[in-house]
């Protein structure tokens, strides 16, 4: 039964000296000696001197004891362990004026670790190893028959961080850490400026290269246009080259409205000149005919070796039926010995001129017209000029 004195509940048990654990309705009775009498449903008793049943609780609770894993500690209010990650922690509990009932509970808990109470009627209380950090053991006793809770005693626990988890080593390795970075990022960024140096100076004498390379493939170039253009011998245009000159020519013409003349110039008696003098003589002599006729030439005009000793001329501008440029170009050749290889060869040239009508299709209508009167030239006595459509006699 249970029962209330004004200031605490308390519970009456057969532990107290009741016959039975309950009471009767009805069945429980003050006297008028102070006495009470409590009927149960197994006989009465009578509580002689009840207050003593409601003595004021002094119930305490105390540590007695501290492990850490298999080492009891000194008593103390607060300990400080060094992190060991497998010593457990052990706590030893005993209570002070309790009733002596199987009852008796124990209440704690380890701030930093739980919130909740745990209750345990074990007066010994066990942790796993704790991590690093501040914890506050708590602990009180309860008294359910008396509906009593002790004191709350406390002890404070420390587990200290190893070495290299507390703040001064870890600022050191983030400075380390930083320090490593700023290190990694100079030593990668000189690395990179050093490579992209020696990809400059690379690139500069690739460019170089490249430019000594490009000149001499121009030249080479040039030089291969020049043999494909050019006769080798009197550095004149070759004939397919002087075609296509004149073909240019033609056009420019029609597209100016101006007058274009094209003659055909062969050495006479060419072959004799080979025959008496020799090969390279004739050689020298077509080189230096070549020269004097460039040296004549009107502005504007083009010489090309059309055959053997027979040159083509291409002169735009020249008013029609006037010979006068083309016997300019004949007289360079006759007015004066040829010195090749110290021969003194004397050299005529017969000349006919044609000049661009407006039913000529290619550059072979003209230039068959020239060739007629080339052979007109030839045929009347050579060193002369014949325009097409009329006779010249030279001065
Ligand atoms: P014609 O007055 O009728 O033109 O007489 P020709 O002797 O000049 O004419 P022909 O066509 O019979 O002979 C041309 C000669 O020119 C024959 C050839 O050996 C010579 N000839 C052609 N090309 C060269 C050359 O490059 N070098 C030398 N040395 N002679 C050449
Ligand atoms: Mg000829
Ligand atoms: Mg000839």
């Amino acid at each position: 039964m249970e029962f209330f004195n004004g200031q605490h509940w308390r519970r009456l048990t057969m532990d107290d000296g009741l016959i039975w654990n309950d009471v009767a309705e009805n069945g429980f009775f003050e006297d008028t000696d102070g006495s009470v009498w409590i009927g149960t449903s197994n006989g009465i008793s009578h509580i002689l001197e009840p207050a003593s049943l409601t003595a004021p609780n002094t119930l305490e609770v105390a540590i007695t004891a501290v492990a850490r894993g298999a080492v009891a500690q000194p008593q103390a209010s607060s300990y400080r362990f060094n992190y060991k990650n497998k010593l457990s922690l052990s706590l030893y509990l005993a209570t002070l004026n309790a009733p002596t009932r199987t009852t008796l509970q124990y209440r704690y808990r380890l701030k930093g670790l739980e919130r909740d109470w745990v209750s345990s009627d074990r007066p010994r209380v066990d942790y796993p190893p704790l991590p690093p950090g501040n914890f506050t053991f708590e602990a009180m006793a309860y008294d359910p028959d008396n509906r009593q809770y002790s004191p709350v005693v406390q002890l404070s626990v420390r587990i200290v961080p190893p070495w290299w988890q507390r703040t001064p080593a870890v600022l050191g390795m983030l400075t380390l850490l930083a320090l490593g970075i700023v290190l990694a990022w100079h030593m990668r960024t000189r690395h990179l400026r050093a490579r992209a140096r020696s990809l400059e100076a690379l690139v500069a004498s690739r460019t170089r290269e490249l430019e000594v390379d490009k000149q001499a493939l121009e030249v080479a170039r040039a030089a291969l246009w020049q043999q494909a253009t050019h006769d080798a011998l009197t550095g004149l245009p070759n004939r397919s080259h002087v075609l296509d000159i004149l073909a240019q020519a033609m056009r420019d013409a029609r597209k100016q409205n101006q007058p274009l003349a094209v003659a055909l110039i062969d050495l006479d008696h060419f072959k004799r000149i080979n025959d008496h003098y020799g090969h390279l003589t004739g050689d020298a002599v077509l080189i230096e005919a070549s020269a004097r006729l460039r040296a004549a030439l009107p502005p504007g005009g083009t010489l090309g070796r059309y055959g053997g000793e027979e040159i083509l001329a291409v002169v735009p501008n020249v008013p029609r039926h006037d010979p006068a440029p083309f016997e300019a170009l004949r007289q360079h050749i006759s007015k004066g010995v040829f010195g090749a290889d110290d021969a003194h060869v004397e050299l005529t040239c017969s000349i006919g001129v044609s000049w661009l009508q407006p039913p000529d299709k290619d550059a072979f209508d003209l230039i068959r017209r020239a060739d007629t009167a080339l052979y007109l030239a030839k045929t009347e006595g050579r060193n002369r000029v014949v325009a097409e459509g009329e006779r010249w006699e030279p001065s």
